[in-house]
């Protein structure tokens, strides 16, 4: 059986898509679709080996976006109903109380992603759509989808419950579910493969730092605790999403500053964050304004820092020790500073960075700590397409 896998990331507005192997990982074609929906800006970008295409004009709907994409496909020789494509993977984000393994797409899944649209409503319904969309456009090919929130499924029952009236919390599915599973599980398991233990064996804290960003503490494969929750708004500061804040604030706002629900939506999605504090959601961009001496942007970016602190101090205590600390994602992976700020002073716990090594960008996974330090500290670039690829494969291999 081939092991081609076409992996799709549903936004609402968008959709990232990857046609790769996935045993080797080589990708052969990859695609971002852009503003669907939206009267300008439509725009694919499909690039292939060293060819890209630019498409530009208005995208109707998904099935359009598609639709266009894989003609794009067609344009540099790849026919997806031909060429021998094992799968469709797609991220889907809310899995509920329903969903924790990758899951063969029947119309009955459809359905039940659909009723969780509840729990995640700016996500879910992106994902259904482009569900249905594929299974109109290749409707001889399997489809699979793998969730966010699965990796998270096992938390203890103290970790994952909100103090709130026990019933309404039952009625209404609120509960920590946590996110970005999908990266925290796979760098989990690449790091235990880099040091050549089992990952049954290692204690792990991941930092997963991208625009959305989040931690994780996992006990021998298992994650016990995520910072994100009911929503991905919990936890760590983002780009443009406060992360943990008092809940009396909100109900204070809509008072005070007179907010409906909509305007806290959009306050809380995309104008909060290291965005809300120095008007930049990009880190490098962030990074500039401190070298230029903005007081706005050191202060975001001090936030940002303490909160991560506090949550590997909390992680700390609850794994009672740790072996490997991991760095992912496009801040993780690419800011040496926000890694050495974020263990500075920790050598008493057995966490050191070594500068040059901190410093020193080389593709892959790498250490980052000493080799005398007891904690290794890594940085592990995150591949969610090549996990979904690969949990795809296998279960319709395995069908
Ligand atoms: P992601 O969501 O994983 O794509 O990560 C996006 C974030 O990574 C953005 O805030 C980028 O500014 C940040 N980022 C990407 N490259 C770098 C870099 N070289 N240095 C610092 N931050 C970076």
């Amino acid at each position: 059986m081939s092991d081609l896998v076409l992996v799709l990331n549903c936004g609402s507005s968008s959709i990232k898509y990857q046609l790769l192997h996935a045993d080797s990982a080589e990708v052969l074609a990859s695609g971002l679709v852009e503003k669907i929906g939206e009267a300008h800006g439509g725009r694919i970008v499909h690039e292939c080996g060293d060819r890209k295409l630019v498409h530009e004009g208005a995208i109707a709907d998904h099935r359009a976006g598609l639709r266009q994409a894989f003609e794009m496909f067609r344009e540099t020789g790849i026919d997806l109903t031909t060429i021998g494509v094992s799968a469709v993977g797609h991220r889907v984000v809310h899995g509920g109380e329903v969903f924790w393994q990758p899951t063969l797409i029947t119309d009955e899944v459809v359905r039940t992603i659909d009723e969780l649209s509840v729990l995640a409503p700016l996500h879910n319904p992106a994902n259904v759509i482009g569900i249905e969309s594929t299974r109109e456009l290749l409707p001889d090919i399997p489809e699979v989808a793998v969730f966010d929130t699965a990796f998270f499924h096992a938390m203890p029952e103290a970790a994952r419950t909100y103090a709130i009236d026990a019933k309404l919390a039952a009625a209404h599915g609120v509960r920590k579910y946590g996110f970005h599973g999908t990266s925290h599980h796979y760098v989990s398991e690449r790091a235990a493969q880099f040091l050549g233990k089992p990952v049954s064996d290692l204690d792990q804290i991941v930092f997963h730092l991208g625009n959305g960003a989040s931690a994780s503490a996992i006990a021998g494969g298992v994650a016990v605790d995520t910072t994100m929750g009911m929503t991905p708004l919990e936890g760590l500061v983002m780009g443009t999403r406060p992360g943990d804040l008092d809940p009396g604030i909100m109900p204070q706002l809509m008072n005070a500053a007179g907010l409906d629900l909509a305007a806290v939506e959009q306050l809380l999605n995309r104008e909060s964050g290291i965005k809300g504090l120095s008007g930049v959601n990009d880190f490098r961009e962030l990074q500039q304004l401190i070298d230029n001496g903005d007081a706005a942007a050191k202060l975001a970016y001090d936030v940002y820092i303490h909160r991560l602190r506090r949550y590997l101090g909390a992680y700390l205590v609850e794994l009672g020790r740790v072996d490997t600390i991991v760095f992912t994602a496009g801040v993780g992976e690419n800011s040496p500073a926000v890694r050495a700020d974020a263990l500075a002073g920790l050598s008493g716990f057995g966490i050191e960075i070594d500068p040059d090594r901190n410093a020193t960008r080389t593709p892959g996974v790498r250490v980052i700590s000493p080799d005398t330090a007891p904690v290794a500290v890594l940085v592990v670039p995150t591949n969610e397409e090549l996990a979904i690829a690969r949990a795809a494969h296998r279960l319709v291999g395995a069908g």
